[in-house]
């Protein structure tokens, strides 16, 4: 039987419904969630991203504003913009969009940001509250992967999770936030051995490596959970047809535009896994509707009258 398909856009939608609710509910009293998002220089995928989040803000109404220093911007010069930031407090939210140029010292300008107002939950202060299970912000793509299996109704207390992938954005805060729902995790990198046979022993398999279609059927236990957080673009003819051979649709579209994205599990798994992400439409569109929901829930903390109410 093929996989139920986990439908992201879906889920994003009906987040995002629930973020612009809860403004409304704060207009009532006079308070406007308001997220700063600062852009350096001009990357293409950046902008792209940035004009996602800016859009997000409009349609559930939490005010917004964009800084674009210029791609000469020093360390300092941002550090006196987050300064500026962390101080406003119209602003309950800060995100600093990656990655900064190089001759930016990216970590200091990271820690420089208000853990209250850090929306993008990578702050060691967020981090220590996310591995200590203390109330905080949690990063928006791992906290989406949640998101996707609680409102599947996918059990997870008591379940095998293993994770491909350690990063600090996606790998390690998806571990510790399945750790926390109970589950039994594993993690995997690139120098696990038998990567497969652990694999295989996952009831939800979380692929986070950013290798296009690495994780393959033979990955991947019967009836499993798969969680596709990979996004690669797929240029290369050889390789679409290793992903995609037979795909009349995405060979038409493939051919159009001269590539694709593609996950970092293999289109094959859907043969086998009982439940599985597609991409696009997957787990992406929840990474912005988590910061929608992140820059609401600073909001409250940092508005004092407000609890947080999730228990996210
Ligand atoms: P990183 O490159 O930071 O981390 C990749 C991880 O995968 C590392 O831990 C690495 O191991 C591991 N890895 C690489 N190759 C292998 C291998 N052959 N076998 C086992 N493990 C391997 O990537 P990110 O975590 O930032 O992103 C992962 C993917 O998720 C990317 O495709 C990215 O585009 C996507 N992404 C999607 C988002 C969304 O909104 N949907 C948001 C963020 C990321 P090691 O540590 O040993 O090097």
């Amino acid at each position: 039987m093929p996989a139920i398909i986990l439908d992201g856009t879906r889920i994003a939608s009906d987040i995002r419904a629930e973020v612009a609710a809860d403004v409304r509910a704060m207009a009532a009293a006079r308070v406007r969630p308001g997220l700063a998002v600062v852009l350096v220089g001009h990357n293409p995928a950046s902008e792209i991203y940035v004009r996602g989040k800016v859009k997000a803000c409009q349609e559930v109404g939490i005010y917004s504003e964009q800084h674009s220093p210029a791609d000469t911007a020093t360390t300092d010069e941002l550090l006196h913009l987050v300064e500026d930031l962390n101080r406003r407090d119209e602003i309950d939210g800060i995100l600093v969009q990656l990655p900064l140029p190089p001759q930016v010292d990216s970590k200091r300008v990271l820690m420089a940001v208000d853990p209250a107002k850090d929306v993008d939950g990578f702050h060691p202060v967020n981090v220590g509250f996310l591995s200590t299970q203390r109330p905080g912000l949690i990063p928006c793509t791992p906290a989406g992967v949640i998101e996707i299996l609680k409102r599947s109704n996918i059990p997870i207390a008591g379940q095998e999770a293993v994770v491909v992938g350690r990063s600090d954005i996606v790998g390690k805060p998806a571990a510790m936030l399945l750790l926390n729902a109970n589950a039994t995790v594993t993690v995997c990198h690139s120098k696990t051995h038998d990567l497969p046979g652990v694999c295989r022993r996952a009831d939800i398999l979380v692929a986070a490596i950013g290798r296009a279609g690495m994780i393959t059927r033979d990955f991947v236990k019967p009836a499993a959970t798969v969680i596709d957080v990979g996004m690669n673009q797929v240029t290369d003819p050889a390789e679409f047809k290793r992903l995609f051979a037979g795909n009349a649709k995405r060979a038409e579209s493939f051919q159009a535009k001269g590539s694709t994205l593609v996950g970092d599990v293999h289109p094959e798994v859907a043969e086998v896994a009982g439940a599985i992400t597609p991409v696009p439409g997957g787990v992406g569109p929840l990474t912005i509707a988590m910061l929608m929901f992140n820059t609401v829930k600073a909001a409250r903390m940092l508005r004092g009258k407000w609890s947080v109410a999730s228990g996210q």
